[in-house]
């Protein structure tokens, strides 16, 4: 397989499952549709695009999960169902933007950050 394509198919499943895959997660999904492509063609494909910050990449439970959804954002990790969930929201971006800038003010810059909350999600707390 061509590696655009082998690109395009691993992109487009990430941007349609906002569900953070590692890379067996990716590869288990697309395997029976492409049985040419192998677990590290998947790996090298999703380390590239990370590299290049077309996906984003943090590490949960010390697994590399990927994230197809580029703009910085924060996650939360289920302990119980095992989901990661993106939190996303004006106040909580206002609230980073001013880590960052408290951060910065020392003469650092950021280029990068990856914040995981590990807890219990809503859904499992109702149960
Ligand atoms: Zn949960
Ligand atoms: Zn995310």
């Amino acid at each position: 397989m061509r590696q655009t394509l082998q690109r395009q198919i691993i992109l487009e499943y990430l941007k349609e499952n906002r569900t953070h895959p590692t890379a067996e997660d990716v590869f288990e999904a697309l395997r029976k549709e492409y049985p040419n492509l192998t677990l590290a063609t998947v790996y090298r494909t999703l380390n590239t695009l990370a590299d290049h910050g077309i996906i984003l990449r943090f590490k949960v439970n010390n697994k590399y999960h990927f994230d197809g959804f580029n703009e910085l954002h924060l996650h939360f990790y289920c302990q119980k169902c095992n989901r990661i969930f993106d939190l996303e929201s004006k106040e909580l971006n206002k609230d980073i933007n001013s880590i960052i800038k408290k951060i910065e003010k020392s003469g650092k810059t950021i280029n990068e950050y990856h914040i995981v909350f590990y807890g219990i999600c809503e859904e499992c707390n109702k149960n």
